[in-house]
């Protein structure tokens, strides 16, 4: 019989973990709530220990998401488990995640300890843990690369602690699939209790090897996944949830497995971690990439058209796209909004609609026609959060040109307020619209950042396309993201450049107030 196949969905940490990808509360939130329409099994949402921020999201999520079960992340250390129970004590369904490195490298560099103490550390844990919560997960940090028998050892010291999961971590993207498939077949054979519990793994693409890896453990028995949407998290991320999910769906008649996910809202949920965390989706990326399911060379398009399945293993609408697109204008009414969002997995109030419709005329003045992705950047609301603006941007203007070869000179005008100081006005030149607007915000503002990255991309199609434009700065080490949107490139980037800014200053904020900042994970 198939076997279900849990899915760790760990986007709010190990995602969250992506250099400049920090969301605030009401966007982890937000996440938290379409991961519950996407069924996932598992939200691991957040790791309370390392901020105050992050203890926050982490309670919110718990008390407000039934159905999934909620997981917090702690080091094996007694106060980090007691503060991450405090997090997610009120949830439905919470799980306490404890983790230790196991491999030579973290026992002799990172923690200087013994096997004997580390394994002392795991089982107090562990034992610690399962006095407060009922589903404990212990994870062996870096355990693709740490000695067999002691791996062995520590994973039945864990189950006899009262561990419920046990995760085996590709922490360093180190493994490939025939010996990682081994390494899971070898836990089976040589841990005596492991069938007590549930055998999750958790796979990094340093090597583009994460679902690979992943898709090799559940062959050989493992049962649980843990990945993110998009392949969000540290370096070069962990398993895309997308992929694992597809793969399993695809291939179930190979892996005997299934899961619960709710496939068609992939490409909903990808569109929305992608809008909140700033990470742009390339075109090629599988499942959710805008050419994922286009056919483009002759033989291809004349295969599909004569029969589908030729060069297409998965329906386009089996994750959310729908076959024949409907294009909505500033004619379209009320009803057929909702028919469209409706398919689309969006069910609106009667008065959430009427505010949605405001929205979508507006828009649709501006840009005539409206695709779906235009209708999925609508419904993922406005990347700002208004309670942290500190600056508002008012009104930005600018010219430029080239008269026969001849640059001319480009200059924008900028006005902006805070809740306390109004119409502070500045003029700036600049070698293109986007300096010269950002030259004027950095003398209305005091800022004196630098912009590492500036990537634009336009959310659907034609020339009238909204466009969304991400801009990162970076300030002693810390990373930060800013987005905005609009139908007009140069105003995009002003509002994505401000959103950057005041993130930084709620961050310097929130840094005074909270000494606490760890940033670790397995
Ligand atoms: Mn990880």
């Amino acid at each position: 019989m198939a076997r279900k196949i849990f899915i760790f969905d760990t986007t709010l940490r190990d995602g969250e973990q992506s250099p400049g990808a920090s969301m605030d509360m009401e966007e982890k939130l937000e996440i938290a709530q379409q991961l519950k329409r996407l069924n996932v099994d598992v939200i691991e949402a957040g790791f309370p220990f390392s901020s105050n921020g992050d203890f926050e999201a982490v309670q919110m999520i718990a008390s407000e998401v039934k159905g999934p079960y909620i997981c917090a992340l702690a080091r094996a250390l007694l106060e980090d488990i007691e503060c991450a129970w405090q997090a997610i004590g009120c949830a439905e369904k919470p799980i306490l995640h404890t983790f230790i490195g196991t491999s030579p490298y973290q026992l002799n560099d990172v923690l200087r300890k013994s096997k004997e103490e580390v394994l002392k550390m795991a089982v107090d844990a562990v034992q610690y843990a399962k006095s407060l919560c009922h589903e404990v997960e212990f994870s062996a940090m870096d355990a693709s690369r740490t000695d067999l028998g002691y791996l062995y050892e520590i994973v039945q010291a864990a189950i006899s602690a009262g561990a419920t999961i046990i995760n085996v971590p590709d922490t360093a993207g180190y493994a490939v699939p025939e010996q990682f498939g081994q390494l899971i077949h070898s836990i089976f054979k040589n841990v005596s209790d492991i069938n007590k519990v549930r055998v999750s793994v958790h796979c990094h693409d340093d090597l583009g090897l994460a679902t690979a890896n992943s898709i090799a453990a559940i062959k050989v028995g493992a049962t649980q996944v843990e990945c993110a949407v998009n392949g969000m998290g540290e370096r070069a991320g962990n398993a895309a949830l997308e992929e694992v999910v597809m793969a399993i769906k695809t291939r179930g008649d190979y892996l005997d497995a299934y899961t619960d996910v709710k496939t068609q809202e992939i490409i909903n949920t990808s569109r929305l971690v992608s809008r909140l965390s700033g990470f742009l989706v390339p075109p090629n990326k599988p499942i959710v990439g805008s050419n994922a399911f286009s056919h483009s060379s002759g033989i291809h398009q004349d295969g599909v058209l004569k029969k589908r399945s030729t060069f297409e293993i998965m329906r386009p609408e089996d994750v959310g796209l729908s076959e024949s697109e409907i294009v909505l204008t500033a004619s379209s009414g009320r009803h057929a909004l909702r028919h469209r969002l409706a398919e689309l997995g969006y069910e609106l109030t009667d008065e959430k609609l009427r505010e949605v419709y405001q929205i979508f005329l507006t828009l649709a003045e501006k840009k005539k026609q409206i695709y779906d992705d235009d209708l999925r950047f609508m419904m993922s609301g406005e990347a700002s959060n208004k309670d942290q603006d500190i600056y508002n941007l008012d009104f930005v203007h600018y010219s430029g040109g080239e008269c026969l070869g001849e640059p001319e000179l480009i200059s924008a005008r900028v006005m902006m307020s805070t809740s306390s100081r109004k119409d502070l006005l500045n003029i700036a030149f600049g070698d293109g619209p986007v300096d010269a607007v950002c030259k004027a915000i950095n003398e209305i503002t005091g800022a004196r950042v630098e912009m590492t990255e500036f990537s634009l991309q336009s959310i659907s199609k034609g020339p009238s396309a909204i466009a969304t434009v991400i801009v990162r700065i970076r300030d002693n080490g810390n990373i930060i993201t800013g987005q905005g949107a609009s139908t007009d490139i140069v105003v995009a980037s002003a509002k994505a450049y401000v959103n950057a800014i005041n993130r930084l200053l709620v961050l310097w904020k929130r840094e005074k107030e909270d000494e606490r900042e760890t940033r670790e994970g397995i």
